[in-house]
């Protein structure tokens, strides 16, 4: 009983606290305001009246903590008011008409947006129970992903909703608490990265990698605290003379430090193989100033107080990171020898920079999705993904696991920021190429890519992409997807395309060969057979129109790669020839010989001999044999036909390993570029 007066006592005190948190960012909050804050709680407060949290407390203490973590990060009432209520629909007897008649549409849309909806009934059955389970899982976050794209604030409560849960995630049965914490670390995290939201995503982290490994955490904590005051110490000294350095220049400022949050030394320490002695920037110090310009000053003098690094001063405050981050960044050489990061940056920025995309709200700025979309990158590939999935089957179980497959790959890999012709800055997981780019950009991009200059030098669409680069796109209309881009491609999302694009192009070319031989032949004989050995000596062929179980070649006329068009040829006891369709040597009569034929796979290498004809200058065969290197191919050979006279005309020819004929077309495209290259073509 005594027990229970606490837990109200405690709800009590959380509801003013929240009253308080409202009041303090909004002095001049009305009074229908807080009564519309008081008849949320007052209606959470009953619908779960009959409801414990796991660790035994009344159930109305964790929309209280939702809606208080709302309040702090300076969002809306609407907002708090879903806070509050945004289990109701889902544990108890009322529903969105409810809400949106006792309060508003925009509150019943919030709270129904968080609500999940449940695959898994009574009668399933016990052998799909868990994969139906992991469906609704996957189903449920794309709903709340979906509903995000109208209105950003319901991945805002959803992330404020993650954090109370993972704050008492103990009282979770274990096999619960591991399937919830690698959910945090792998999308609830990242997504809080990607709008910006840092502080939120840290202490989501810190939770959940506490929870998965509860003694590497423990052992790393305690590594921390034994340098830990030392290392506070020395900071104060810093510190102090910055600050009066600072305001003999009338710059008043506010200067914090810190130390890394345990999660990100742990994956810094994981990624490099390092101690935790070795990684240098492990503590930080943050200037807070009131103007843009005085970061700048502040900048000026800190760098003639101490050292920079070189290479390490970034300018966030011109070029904000795509989920709106803004500051100056330096590394300075401090009296002790060790480097130390130096953040500075004006309040508004500080804020951003905690609560990223939820500090629009505090500060009023423009709050429509296009805005908020030219600020936040990540909005764009959120509306893709999401989108991409709406019409679907939903209850395919395959469908599901692509779109989470695709979800977690956006938001896993490290980003890198290149810029476009223009300056704008773009950006792409670590691994990403000039092919990932293009498609970025813009779908029909990607799909009419030909080449590309990486910092104004022709580089292959191949070409991985690095921090800082600047990528400008080259078409051709007549450009279109080769099957050697899903090599070069690093996204999964953007492969599905081009697949789609080509089981596209394959069902439209079989329904044309299918008309064609309708015309000559019966419709039931037109049969698809894929030829069932995968023998590395054998061709990768289809032989489309029956059963040819018969030995394939190549004719060694026209030595076909995948990619040329191509037809085979009967022949008498040796089985089938593959001849390209435009050869020369292709017997011209008995038609019935021929057989339709495609290429299958790309498993193959194929020696193809290119002929290069240019005026011969100083360093011409060195630039040729770079130009091929670069487009990582293999040379089995290579012969040269020097002019007699100077300048005269030189004869190279290349034997090459080629994939692919539009690997083989981007070399020759390459070669041509060359400076002094007449001509460029493979040699038959
Ligand atoms: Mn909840």
């Amino acid at each position: 009983m005594r027990l229970e007066n606490l837990f109200l006592s405690n709800s009590t005190h959380l509801f003013k606290q929240l009253l308080e948190t409202i009041k303090k960012h909004n002095p001049k909050i009305s009074e229908k305001e807080i009564n519309l804050i008081k008849k949320s709680y007052e209606l959470a407060e009953q619908a779960h009246k009959n409801q414990k949290r796991l660790s035994g407390e009344p159930y109305i203490i964790h929309p209280l903590n939702v809606a208080i973590y709302l309040a702090k990060m300076g969002l809306d009432i609407n907002t708090i008011a879903a806070g509050l209520l945004h289990d109701v629909i889902e544990d108890t007897i009322y529903n969105e008409e409810y809400i949106k008649k006792e309060f508003n549409e925009e509150i019943a849309k919030l709270v129904k947006s968080v609500t999940k909806i449940s695959l898994v009934k009574k009668d399933s059955y016990k052998e799909k129970l868990n994969e139906l389970k992991a469906q609704e899982s996957i189903e449920n976050l794309r709903l709340m992903l979906l509903a995000s794209i109208d209105d950003i604030r319901v991945i805002i409560i959803k992330l404020a909703d993650k954090l109370h849960n993972m704050q008492t995630i103990k009282y979770q049965k274990p096999h619960k608490i591991e399937r919830i914490s690698k959910e945090v670390l792998d999308i609830y995290a990242p997504i809080a990265g990607r709008l910006g939201m840092y502080r939120i995503k840290s202490e989501l982290e810190d939770l959940a990698f506490e929870a998965l490994y509860p003694k590497e955490a423990e052992k790393l904590r305690q590594e921390i605290n034994l340098s830990k005051d030392s290392l506070e110490n020395y900071l104060k000294k810093i510190k102090k003379i910055l600050y009066s350095k600072l305001k003999e220049a009338g710059i008043e400022s506010q200067i914090d430090s810190r130390i890394k949050h345990l999660y990100s030394i742990y994956q810094k320490m994981n990624k490099n193989n390092k101690t935790i002695q070795q990684i240098y920037d492990l503590r930080g110090i943050r200037v807070i100033v009131s103007e843009v310009n005085d970061c700048y000053s502040a900048l000026g003098i800190i760098h003639t107080l101490w050292k920079p690094l070189p290479g390490r001063f970034k300018d966030y405050i011109a070029l904000p990171k795509p989920n709106g981050y803004q500051s100056l960044h330096t590394t300075i050489m401090a009296p002790d020898g060790k480097p130390i990061e130096i953040q500075i940056r004006t309040f508004e920025m500080n804020e951003q920079a905690e609560n990223g995309i939820a500090s629009h709200w505090l500060y009023k700025h423009n709050l429509n999705y296009k805005s908020l979309k030219s600020k936040f990158q990540w909005l764009n590939i959120l509306k893709q993904i999401t989108l991409e999935y709406q019409n679907k089957n939903k209850n395919q179980w395959e469908v599901s696991k692509e779109f989470f497959m695709n979800l977690q790959d956006e938001l896993q890999s490290d980003e890198i920021y290149v810029f476009t012709p223009k300056a704008d800055i773009i950006t792409l997981p670590r691994g990403s190429t000039v092919l990932d780019f293009a498609f970025k950009i813009h779908t029909e991009l990607g799909f009419h890519c030909k080449s590309a200059l990486v910092n104004d030098k022709i580089a292959p669409l191949s070409t991985e992409l690095k921090n800082g680069d600047k990528v400008e796109i080259i078409t051709h209309p007549d450009a279109k997807p080769s099957p050697i881009w899903l090599k070069y491609i690093k996204s999964n999302r953007i492969k599905q395309k081009i697949r789609n694009y080509f089981r596209k192009k394959e069902e439209q070319e079989i329904i044309k060969e299918q008309k064609q031989k309708e015309e000559i032949t019966k419709p039931t004989e037109i049969k698809i057979k894929r030829k069932p050995s995968k023998n590395p000596q054998e061709v990768p062929i289809e032989v489309i129109g029956g059963n040819f179980d018969v030995p394939v070649r190549y004719a060694g006329c026209c030595s076909p790669v995948p990619g040329d068009k191509i037809i085979g040829y009967i022949t008498r006891g040796r089985g089938i020839t593959i001849h390209r369709t435009d050869c020369s040597q292709l017997p011209k009569i008995e038609d019935d010989r021929f057989i339709s034929v495609k290429w299958e796979g790309l498993t193959e290498i194929y020696p193809i001999s290119v002929e290069i004809t240019a005026k011969d200058r100083q360093g011409l065969y060195l630039d040729l044999v770079q130009v091929i290197t670069r487009t990582k191919t293999n040379i089995l050979k290579a012969t040269a036909e020097l002019p007699k006279e100077q300048n005269g005309t030189m004869k190279a020819t290349f034997l090459l390993e080629i994939e692919h004929l539009d690997h083989l077309n981007e070399i020759l495209e390459s070669l041509k570029l060359v400076n002094g290259v007449l001509e460029a073509k493979r040699k038959n």
